[in-house]
């Protein structure tokens, strides 16, 4: 076994049945994984961890998504939706305090007054900056010419979760509907690569209903798609959801976890140069979790820069951290995190994808 292990990490290629034996492994072969994440992540992007301050800039939200909580139907959720003046705000103490990039993210919303928003705001993010933040934008799904507005004005980056690339399981977190298609949220990344985005996508990891299987063919389904820039973390279940009714059915939290940095390890490994986020949602489980995560592969963090006020009502799941702090709490405690993994940071600087420099 010992000896297998050691062969299949060091293949250039790697089959469906070696990634679920690999994400199947106890806690020693679990080790070897790690460490070769960490060798292949020094020698192609080097031990150097990004910034993107992260604006939560509304939980106004159109989709019903099952797993998550500030979905359209739970009306238990404090709904917010930040001011242009509070984002640019952000944005400021972003750039003032090197962060690099931002991310703009919120519940999704498609209408013409929110392009022309978010055409505004990308411009004056650029103003406020000179030109130097970097800026990735998380909104959802948005028609083509929408996603290219927004490339046009700024945006050079865009997150968008596949949340599974099994339809039949993506079927089970989702409502099927017009609303939630699995082929327009396929259609969607593809639109966005061939904008010229650097594109990024991931999976929630530990879904009632997921199988190992299902997280190999998620990883091939990155590889293969040739994504640029990759954001997974663990399912963490929420009590206003409809997903909760499954929670019997969830592998204990702090194996999702464990799973989740096999997933970012294993990403490393067959997608060297790519960019990969250490999710906030693993800090939600472990205090020391994005650490973690970045010790065996991931490169990107994302400081959360909402106003305080706001954070604690973008809880698309439970026991999010730090929604009592401020901005400026963040970056001294992030220098102190990120020094413990012996990693640097990389201050002003884009951190653009290597992968997508070489894809384009
Ligand atoms: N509305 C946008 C962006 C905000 S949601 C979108 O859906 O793309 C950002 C991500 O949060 C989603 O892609 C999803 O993977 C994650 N998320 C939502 N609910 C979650 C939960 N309960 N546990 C873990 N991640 C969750
Ligand atoms: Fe809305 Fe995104 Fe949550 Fe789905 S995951 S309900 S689109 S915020």
């Amino acid at each position: 076994m010992e000896t297998k292990i050691d062969e299949i990490l060091n293949q250039n290629t790697f089959s469906k049945a070696d990634l679920i034996s690999l994400l199947q492994t106890d806690k020693e072969t679990r080790n070897k994984i790690f460490t070769q994440a960490a060798k292949i992540k020094a020698e192609y992007v080097g031990k150097k961890v990004y910034y993107r301050g992260l604006i939560e800039m509304s939980n106004i939200c159109s989709k019903n998504c099952y797993y998550c909580g500030i979905r359209l139907d739970n009306k238990n959720a404090n709904r917010y939706d930040i001011s242009d003046s509070e984002i640019l705000d952000a944005v400021k103490f972003a750039y003032e305090s090197n962060y690099g990039s931002v991310v703009l993210q919120a519940g999704e919303i498609s209408s013409p007054t929110f392009t022309k928003r978010i055409s505004n705001l990308l411009k004056q993010i650029k103003d406020i900056s000179n030109n130097e933040l970097g800026i990735t934008i998380s909104l959802g799904e948005q028609p083509d010419e929408v996603y290219q507005e927004w490339f046009e004005n700024g945006a050079h980056r865009y997150l968008l979760r596949i949340e599974s690339s099994n339809p039949d399981l993506y079927y089970k977190i989702h409502p099927q509907n017009k609303k939630h298609d699995f082929e327009t949220r396929m259609a969607c990344l593809k639109s966005l690569q061939k904008i010229g985005y650097q594109t990024g996508t991931g999976v929630m990891i530990g879904l009632p209903f997921q199988s190992y299987e299902d997280l190999a063919n998620d990883l091939l389904f990155m590889r293969d798609f040739d994504i640029d820039m990759c954001g997974m973390g663990p399912y963490i279940e929420h009590v206003d959801t409809p997903l909760y009714q499954y929670k019997d059915l969830l592998m204990p939290i702090d194996d999702r976890f464990t799973l989740t940095l096999k997933m970012i390890a294993l990403l490393r490994i067959i997608m060297k140069d790519i960019n990969i986020a250490a999710a906030t949602a693993l800090q939600a489980i472990d205090p020391i979790g994005r650490e973690k995560a970045i010790k065996v592969g991931a490169n990107i963090i994302m400081p959360n820069i909402t106003p305080g006020m706001y954070r604690d009502n973008y809880k698309l799941y439970e026991n999010k951290p730090c929604t009592n702090e401020e901005a400026a709490d963040c970056t001294n405690c992030m220098e102190i995190r990120i020094g413990i993994t012996g990693d640097d940071i990389g201050y002003g600087e884009w951190g653009d994808s290597k992968h997508f420099e070489k894809r384009v």
